[in-house]
């Protein structure tokens, strides 16, 4: 036990190695990936982050003009923002806060005139 004694005294003399969490939250990093977030009046439905989210928890419906996005799912890999062409989906520098229950993020996109005609015509 003795041979630790050095290492003890000059831990206790150093400042401590960890922050006190949550009184002292650290600055997030530049890109940090905190929460997907959609601005749904740019979404157009075109359905490209569904098909290369990793873990499909998004699910693009053009019937019903829906996104709709598990979160409880999502990795964080911010691979639907660098897919998406309008820009629509973007990251957060904070977490998501915790929440009581389980909640599916769902918002109504917008397919472009063309492709809405396209899809009422095929009904
Ligand atoms: S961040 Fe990654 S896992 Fe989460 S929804 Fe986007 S592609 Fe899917
Ligand atoms: S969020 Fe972007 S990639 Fe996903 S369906 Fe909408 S426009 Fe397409």
């Amino acid at each position: 036990m003795l041979f630790l004694t050095p290492s003890v005294l000059k831990n206790a003399a150093k400042k401590p190695a960890t922050r006190k969490y949550p009184f002292v939250v650290r600055e997030p990093f530049d890109r940090y990936r905190g929460e997907l977030v959609i601005n749904a009046e740019d979404c157009i439905l075109c359905g490209s982050c569904m098909r290369k989210c990793p873990s499909l928890c998004i699910t693009v419906d053009k019937k019903t003009e829906t996104w709709e996005c598990d979160p409880y799912a999502c990795i964080y890999c911010g691979h639907c923002v660098t897919v998406c062409p309008t820009h629509a989906l973007s990251m957060k520098s904070v977490h998501r806060g915790p929440a009581p229950q389980k909640v599916t993020m769902s918002e109504k996109g917008h397919l472009p005139k063309k492709k809405k005609k396209k899809a009422e015509e095929a009904e």
